[in-house]
């Protein structure tokens, strides 16, 4: 049964995700009073245009973001506007206000969340995120709670949908990189403009939030090593499948040593036996390997209105639970973390190479590889018209070595084109 008055929702915006958060407190206000204790009740939303027709009550709707974040009839703030400014202003005015504030804004945690956390703390209320990252998949709360006491080895996800959907259709009907995007644009999934997804920004925003609460360390966006889908070809792709591998854009965390941490995004080559190449179009996956409690996989919907609404629910009803027992949850505390660079990286590696077809081309090449202390493991020529295609794949090497090694084939002048360079998840 639910106790006491209902508890005051304000949105600070109300589009896809607030308007699904709406629909779902109301639809849900009863089951969840039961359920919880906690009754739900929205009683403002800040929007940019008021003159939209969303439903709901007029009243409940402003354009001034003070009006939300400071109102007296809000008891918990939920943020679902997006970018970093507004949001953070009023994010801070409410948590001085003693609102608790819920928010599905990845760029903004990955961006200035150690400056909000603080002025969670300082107020004594709850800043929650389990929305920011992987949308309705829980993954916050059981990296931070329920694994509290876990020494992680590594996380690693597919952590954007629209990238899994682009290659998805790539791997599954032979579709070109450019074709396969532009699907996903008619479809809604990629934007008009994709760049923050196909090369990876949006990923590395959540990565930079997962490595923060994986290994209580802070770590900015600019310290994920990136790189996108836009030069992974179809050829790429179907070498990959030829070789047992599905080729996904990853988001990795791993801990390196006592207090290194190495970030990075890429896309990879992931053994087809593995949990993560069997995730499909726009679904996300985070698969987690901890000393203790061997391997995790999380998996379901990474985006939309309603499984980031239902992310935000959760939150919120936590929020409220606290704000009620007068206090907040545990609060991230994060230390200083030494980023360890991608030339430090050790990882078996696919490379695709176009020479010209002539005697004494490919012992070149493979001297290069030799010089540079890279082992290959396997090669396979493709012929093309005058040239032939090489496929090399490595055993274990350094980074470093692989990219000296690049370096060195490029001022071949057999070599006419290197192609995608691809990390190759698990052991050899
Ligand atoms: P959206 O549909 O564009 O909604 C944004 C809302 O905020 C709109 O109601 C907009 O008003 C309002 N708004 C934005 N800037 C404003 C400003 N300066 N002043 C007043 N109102 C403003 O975005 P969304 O897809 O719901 O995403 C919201 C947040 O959730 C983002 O941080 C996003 O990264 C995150 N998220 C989204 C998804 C997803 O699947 N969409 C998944 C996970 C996380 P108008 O309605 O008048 O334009």
């Amino acid at each position: 049964m639910s106790n006491g008055r209902p508890v005051r929702v304000g949105l600070l915006g109300c589009g896809n995700v607030g308007g699904a958060l709406v629909e779902l407190i109301e639809r849900e206000a009863d089951a969840v009073a039961e359920r919880t204790g906690v009754r739900l009740e929205v009683t403002r939303a800040l929007v940019r245009d008021l003159t939209k027709d969303r439903g709901g009550p007029a009243g409940r709707f402003t354009d001034k973001g003070e009006e939300v974040a400071t109102a007296a009839d809000v008891d918990v703030v939920v943020e679902v506007m997006g970018a970093v400014e507004p949001a953070r202003t009023l994010i801070l005015d409410a948590l001085k206000a003693g609102k608790p504030v819920v928010t599905a804004n990845k760029e903004l945690i990955a961006a200035v969340g150690a400056e909000l956390f603080e002025a969670a703390s300082t107020a004594g209320v709850d800043l929650l995120f389990e929305a920011a990252v992987a949308g309705g998949i829980p993954l916050i709360r059981p990296l931070r709670e329920s694994l509290a006491g876990e020494r992680l080895i590594r996380v690693m996800g597919i952590v954007n949908g629209t990238t899994n959907y682009i290659l998805t259709k790539m791997t599954e009907e032979g579709a070109s990189y450019a074709d396969a995007l532009g699907e996903a644009q008619a479809l809604g999934y990629a934007e008009p403009d994709p760049t923050a997804d196909v090369e990876g920004f949006d990923a590395a925003a959540k990565a930079a939030i997962v490595a923060s609460i994986a290994f209580g360390v802070r770590v900015a966006p600019t310290d994920v090593y990136r790189e996108g889908i836009s030069g992974v070809t179809a050829a790429d792709i179907a070498f990959a499948d030829q070789l047992g591998y599905a080729v996904k854009l990853l988001a990795v965390v791993e801990a390196v040593g006592p207090t290194d941490v190495a970030v990075r995004v890429h896309p990879a080559m992931v053994p087809k036996t593995h949990p993560l190449a069997s995730v499909r179009e726009s679904f996300n996956a985070v698969f987690i390997e901890g000393e203790a409690v061997g391997d995790l996989m999380l998996y379901g919907r990474g985006a939309g209105g309603m499984p980031t609404a239902s992310a935000l629910l959760g939150d919120l009803i936590d929020a409220a639970h606290n704000l009620r027992a007068g206090g907040m949850g545990r609060a991230p505390s994060l230390g200083t973390a030494t980023i360890s660079p991608i030339a430090d990286l050790r990882s078996q590696y696919y490379v695709s190479i176009d020479v010209d077809d002539r005697p004494g081309v490919l012992s070149a090449v493979a001297g290069v590889f030799g010089e540079h202390g890279v082992s290959i493991r396997s090669m396979v020529q493709e012929g093309l018209e005058k040239e032939a295609r090489l496929i090399f794949m490595t055993h274990t090497a350094l980074e470093r070595d692989m990219q000296a090694t690049l370096e060195g084939l490029r001022a071949l002048d057999a070599v006419d084109r290197i192609g995608s360079l691809l990390r190759v998840i698990g052991p050899e």
